[in-house]
């Protein structure tokens, strides 16, 4: 069996930073994903703006040009998977990795097809697999949603969007605008300062107006088939009329995959532990990189501020 300087989880953007990094040094890699090239993209809201602006998404310094400042989810699709096509880079589809387990100074790593032997590993696999349930009665209902695609289902619905996050914010400003009649329920006293600086003053607007309601402070307690039922910020129990609930509660990492391979957790955040220098976490040559670094704390890491981690790891590596 071929034994791989660096085996890479995940081919989003950050893991491919990392197998550009891993080619520009000739270093024997492979990147395994358990869907497309840049998967979590894929899967975003089919009209999504990111934050970034183009230049901030870049990786590898290749541009990444885009007509508007903000790009949107099919330039991002065109720029990565572009990049794994021009630079011919080394990805095995739809393989998922089950286990990585340390056989003395090797890593052997079990996937969906196979079995591979590797001196390093890095674990980039982002945080958009596993919704963050409310755990609460009917969440398991088909009328729920924990990942939001595009607003035409929804017109002339009763919709429940949960959260005031970039991603509540963006189902209930587009489901209202195709004639949807939209509830938020927000478990803080006001929208999220995360929310972006352009879209903020627009849902603002919307819910002092009224043309969208919104419940701060408030809870979803159930929902049933017709209805939901949530607690308001006076503690008073209210049911409303309901067809569709848009949970846009977040998303986790895999801790399991995380704590499986040996990583220690840290603190109520289950913040992974890695050298902040070098991106190696507590089991030797295991090197993290990408999202997945800020345990249930997703918003401390983006494409932006993640991109450094590939020239981190492979400094790391070399130097041994
Ligand atoms: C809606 C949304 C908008 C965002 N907008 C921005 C923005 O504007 N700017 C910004 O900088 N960041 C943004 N982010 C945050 C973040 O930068 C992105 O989530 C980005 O995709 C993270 O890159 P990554 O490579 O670390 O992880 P991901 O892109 O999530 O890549 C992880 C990959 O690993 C694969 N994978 C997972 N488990 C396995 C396994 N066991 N085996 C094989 N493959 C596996 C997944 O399929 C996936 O392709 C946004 C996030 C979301 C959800």
């Amino acid at each position: 069996m071929e034994i791989l300087d660096i085996l890479i989880i995940g081919a989003g953007p950050i893991g491919l930073n990392c197998a550009l990094e891993a080619k520009k040094n000739n270093l024997n890699y492979l990147i395994i994903e358990k869907g497309t090239i840049v998967n979590s993209l894929y899967n975003y809201p089919l009209y999504m703006k990111f934050f970034s602006t183009a230049d901030k998404l870049e990786i590898a310094e290749i541009p990444f040009i885009s007509a508007a400042p903000k790009p949107g989810r099919q330039e991002a699709l065109e720029y990565y998977q572009g990049i794994a096509r021009q630079k011919n880079l080394n990805i095995n589809l739809y393989e998922k990795v089950l286990k990585v387990s340390k056989k003395e100074e090797l890593f052997e790593i079990k996937t969906s097809k196979s079995t591979y032997q590797a001196k390093n590993v890095i674990i980039s696999t982002g945080f958009y697999d596993i919704p963050n349930l409310m755990n609460i009665p009917g969440e398991d209902l088909p009328k729920v949603k924990h990942y939001y695609t595009e607003p035409y289902p929804f017109a002339r619905q009763k919709i429940v969007v949960v959260g005031s996050s970039n991603s509540s914010v963006d189902a209930a400003l587009e489901t209202y605008r195709k004639g949807a009649d939209v509830t938020m329920i927000i478990r803080n006293p006001e929208i999220s300062s995360h929310v972006k600086y352009w879209v903020k003053p627009d849902i603002e607007n919307r819910i002092s107006e009224g043309s969208i309601k919104a419940y701060f402070n408030a809870e979803m307690l159930e929902i049933r088939e017709h209805s939901v039922i949530f607690r308001d910020e006076n503690g008073d129990h209210i049911e409303i009329e309901n067809n569709f609930v848009l949970a846009m509660t977040g998303y986790l990492p895999d801790f399991d995959f995380l704590k499986n391979s040996g990583i220690e957790l840290n603190s109520d955040c289950l913040n992974p532990v890695y050298n902040k220098e070098t991106m190696e976490t507590n089991v030797p040559n295991l090197y993290l990189a990408g999202v997945v670094c800020g345990g249930k704390d997703t918003h401390l890491w983006f494409i932006e501020n993640s991109r450094i981690h590939a020239e981190m790891i492979v400094k790391s590596i070399l130097s041994k």
